[in-house]
């Protein structure tokens, strides 16, 4: 079979098949490749539009309405975190900077002892690193802006290390959040996609799915529509499969009265991240190298306090104005000197502590996805001591000032003056605060009482209807997510296919 892209369609399409999958990202592409091997006949529905390495101009001003959530516009009900989440065929792996870590030991740990998981995931780890490429990105490639970081942990005696990208022949433009123009990254579009492709299976993009149809426990029809209100599509399955991603997924649940144990939606993750860029005396062009290929645990085991990790965002200029620095005049100025900015990020492991609980996915009255995230205690606290490591690391680094993000900016110059951070304000809308890693929300765990989904992925209460993306993961991770959810994947094909 092939690609149907949706926009081109102009009658209703009504097909059927073995699986029917919603979302082509981390989750859905995995495990369809998986299943087509397997002889299964997998129709998989993308929302987002088919783009491929020639849509791919690497101008900001096209890839991001194109290539992200609500035209890069997405944000909890509050505003006060940005959300940036991929939309197209190919999920966030379209668009993600390409870090890839097995999920952590103690994370899997304490899922065991949580929440009753014992998900022996390192085989699926191997089979998916070796598919998509995963390797170190040597540390003499690491660019000026990613170089701060390693710079400036090792002058202090933090942890820092190269991580690993999954890129064949990457050529180190630092474009990827745009989609790379060079099928270089190994995102689902040229790897597991083709793989489905090739074993016969279908992907109809531009299509959302807007309800799931099923009765006395049995998941039948996915109702689709192309998007704006264009020709309908109907797929009949014997099994259906959830992968629209956290928010999206436990969104659809919800609009199709899908909802066991009243928990869909709840328990959503972020990794809510706060930034601090800096001024260097010398270049950095952090618009240029490989995005993100320096990370820091250094802060992640903090007891009783929210741990966080600290890596390092792309710098292209829409990007930096949008995300770093205000309105006006500050922000011209900021953008005059972008080239010699580097910017630090801390994402906060939510998930564990009783104080990050995460958020709440719920429906507007349109039917799309709300998501209620309130900045607790917890992560006030870990704001505030990401911004004073962070600071730290600038310094070390050999930054001249560091700069904070509120509509206030505090500036750093010098040690002395991280006491100043240590009474700044921090919470909701006081701050920017972002998120790429979206998780939870269709929670995994063994107690058929409180769960969505149990280890087979299986939706509490059907026989034949499946969730396998992140919104499955019960905390979130402390490590970037993308390789988790490819070896859950992995690991739900036999499951599926049954
Ligand atoms: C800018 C950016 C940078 C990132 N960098 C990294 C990184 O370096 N390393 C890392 O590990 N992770 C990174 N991530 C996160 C990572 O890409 C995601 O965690 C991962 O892709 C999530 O996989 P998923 O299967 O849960 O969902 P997704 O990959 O988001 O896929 C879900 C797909 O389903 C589609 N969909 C949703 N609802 C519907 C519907 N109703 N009908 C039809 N289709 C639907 C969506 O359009 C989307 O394409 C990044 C993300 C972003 C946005
Ligand atoms: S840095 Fe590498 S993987 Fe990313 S867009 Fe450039 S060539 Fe592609």
């Amino acid at each position: 079979m092939s690609v149907i892209r949706g926009r081109l369609q102009e009658q209703d399409l009504e097909l059927s098949c073995d699986v029917v999958i919603v979302g082509s990202g981390a989750g859905g592409s995995v495990l369809a490749a998986g299943l087509a091997e397997r002889g299964l006949d997998v129709i998989v529905l993308e929302e987002g539009p088919y783009a491929t390495r020639d849509d791919f101009s690497q101008v900001e001003g096209e890839a991001y309405p194109m290539l992200y959530q609500d035209r890069f516009a997405r944000a909890t009900a509050d505003a006060a975190i940005a959300v940036l989440q991929g939309r197209s065929v190919g999920g966030g792996t379209t668009v993600n900077w390409t870090t890839c870590f097995r999920t952590p030991q103690r994370v899997q740990d304490f899922w065991g002892e949580r929440f009753g998981l014992d998900l022996d995931l390192d085989p699926h780890f191997e089979a998916v690193e070796q598919r998509l490429g995963v390797a170190e990105w040597p540390e003499e490639l690491a660019n000026a802006n990613n170089r701060t970081l390693l710079d400036g942990c090792r002058a202090l005696g933090w942890e820092a290390k190269a991580l690993r990208r999954n890129v064949r022949g990457c050529v180190n433009s630092g474009y990827c959040g745009l989609g790379c123009p060079y099928d270089a990254k190994q995102g689902m579009l040229i790897t597991t996609l083709q793989d489905l492709l090739d074993r016969g299976g279908s992907i109809i993009s531009d299509c959302r799915a807007l309800s799931i149809e099923h009765s006395g426990g049995r998941a039948s029809v996915v109702h689709g529509r192309v998007n704006d209100g264009g020709p309908r599509v109907t797929v009949r399955a014997d099994k259906v499969v959830v992968a629209g991603g956290a928010i999206n997924s436990p969104a659809l649940l919800l609009a199709s009265d899908i909802n066991p144990n009243g928990q869909v939606g709840r328990h959503s993750f972020l990794h809510p991240v706060v930034a601090l860029p800096a001024r260097y005396p010398h270049d950095i062009e952090g618009w240029s190298g490989a995005p993100q290929s320096i990370g820091s645990h250094q802060h992640i085991d903090r007891g009783e306090q929210v741990g966080f990790f600290m890596e390092v965002p792309p710098l292209q200029p829409m990007l930096a104005s949008a995300g770093l620095m205000g309105f006006g005049a500050m922000q011209r100025d900021f953008m005059k000197g972008l080239k010699r900015v580097s910017t630090l990020l801390s994402l906060m492991a939510d998930g564990f502590h009783e104080s990050a609980p995460g958020g709440t996915v719920s429906l507007r009255a349109d039917g799309r996805p709300k998501l209620d995230y309130p900045i607790s205690e917890g992560l006030v606290e870990a704001f505030r001591a990401a911004h004073v490591a962070m600071a730290r690391v600038h310094l070390a680094a050999g930054a001249t000032e560091a700069v904070t993000l509120h509509p206030q900016p505090l500036t750093v110059r010098s040690e002395s003056d991280l006491a100043a951070l240590k009474s700044a304000p921090y919470g909701a809308l006081k701050h920017s605060i972002f998120t790429a890693h979206q998780m939870g929300g269709c929670r995994m765990t063994h107690d058929p009482s409180s769960r969505v989904v149990g280890t087979d992925h299986r939706v509490e209460g059907f026989e034949n209807l499946y969730v396998v993306d992140g919104s499955v993961l019960p905390t979130s991770l402390g490590v970037n997510p993308s390789e988790t959810i490819y070896a859950l994947a992995h690991r739900a094909v036999e499951p599926v296919a049954g």
